[in-house]
């Protein structure tokens, strides 16, 4: 993307405004931002703000923490808990609430629950602890599995045995496909823009093949949202319903080989739950039978229970775009960033968090 000085951009922005606002001819489009980075850009950015009653943005399921299920976190309880284990994690499932606590209260009481950047690090604990279970809790979509998973390839040719993976990893077609099924009403999806750097395109053809839905990847730039929303509009004013590309200075067509090959390699897919979504078919991805040395569930003996949700959340319809989070009776009441109650309150991507932050406690968004 060429430079742009601030009063270019804000010219530019003002164009592609009143563009988009003239494409939607006196109707609101309705449109999801798949991803919780689109949701804090587009806050941050003043977009909702900008496009008034012509577009309605809707935040989807695109932040890991928010759709990782409070069993997942019951589960790394349960590993946290075990004599002799570590257990890693990014820092934002520390605040999750599980079905009775959260990884941060059990840190608090004395569990050996440590906060790591990247898996690497995790493995590095691992070598310095040898006599110790290092478990990493390995959370995210296709952008952070290939990262796992190559921490786990480095473990197995260092001969590094006490490294273990607790994978919630997730992909994010099969969520999307879930959603359209269950019939969400929607004239346009933004799609992620590094999930999609990863994947590419392809994944994302049954959206315009088999619902029609136009569709476009963004960038995380407000000229790069503002001009794939334009893009959305133009296929919706003219009927047509594509997928584009509007991040092309980032996303190939075809991916990243590479990090798929890894992904593929190290991981198989499998039904799972996702928070607010249920059971979807394929839409997870855990260990292959060859890595199931490293696979912490398996090595640890860990049972799934049910979930239990917090009482009054509305995470699940937020999730699935049927509730703005302002709506939700516990936003900024019962619950705010401090004092999470459910999943989207707690990580900087989450649909309610970002509400809370940049929608000025949602009256603002
Ligand atoms: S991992 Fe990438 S695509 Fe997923 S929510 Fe974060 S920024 Fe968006
Ligand atoms: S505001 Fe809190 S309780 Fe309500 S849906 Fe969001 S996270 Fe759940």
């Amino acid at each position: 993307m060429q430079m742009l000085t601030a009063e270019e951009t804000g010219r530019a922005a003002a164009r592609l405004t009143a563009e988009i606002k003239k494409l939607a001819g006196g109707r609101t489009i309705r449109i999801m931002e798949v991803c919780g980075t689109h949701t804090v850009a587009i806050f941050r950015h003043g977009i909702r703000q900008l496009l008034g009653d012509a577009v309605e943005l809707i935040s989807g399921p695109g932040c890991p923490v928010c759709v990782t299920p409070a069993n997942y976190i019951d589960a790394a309880l349960a590993c946290a808990k075990q004599p002799g284990v570590i257990l890693t994690s990014y820092g934002d499932l520390l605040r999750v609430p599980g079905s009775r606590e959260s990884l941060a209260e059990a840190k608090a009481q004395g569990a050996d629950v440590r906060v790591v950047v990247s898996p690497l690090d995790a493995l590095a604990i691992a070598r310095q602890e040898p006599q110790r279970k290092v478990v990493f809790l390995a959370v995210g979509f296709e952008t952070t599995a290939p990262t796992a998973a190559a921490a786990l390839l480095s473990a197995r040719q260092a001969g590094v045995e006490n490294f273990l993976l607790l994978s919630a990893h997730k992909t994010v077609p099969p969520a999307l496909r879930s959603l359209l099924t269950q019939g969400a009403c929607l004239d346009g999806l933004l799609l992620p823009g590094h999930v999609s750097a990863v994947i590419g395109l392809a994944p994302y053809r049954f959206l315009v093949d088999e619902f029609a839905l136009p569709s476009v990847v963004a960038g995380f730039e407000a000229l790069d949202i503002l001009t794939a929303i334009r893009a959305l509009a133009r296929q919706i004013a003219a009927g047509r319903a594509e997928l584009e590309n509007q991040y092309r200075r980032v996303v190939l067509p075809q991916g990243n080989p590479q990090a798929m090959k890894i992904l593929l390699d190290v991981y198989q897919p499998v039904d799972v739950e996702w928070r607010g979504l249920g059971l979807l078919k394929e839409s997870g991805l855990v260990l292959r039978p060859a890595y199931q040395v490293y696979d912490a569930s398996l090595v640890l003996q860990l049972k799934t229970q049910p979930a239990v949700e917090p009482k009054g959340c509305c995470c699940g319809l937020v999730l699935q775009g049927r509730m703005q989070p302002a709506q939700c009776p516990l936003f900024a009441r019962e619950c705010t960033p401090l004092k999470p109650v459910g999943a989207c309150m707690v990580s900087r991507e989450g649909a309610c968090s970002a509400w809370y932050n940049y929608g000025k406690r949602g009256e603002g968004a």
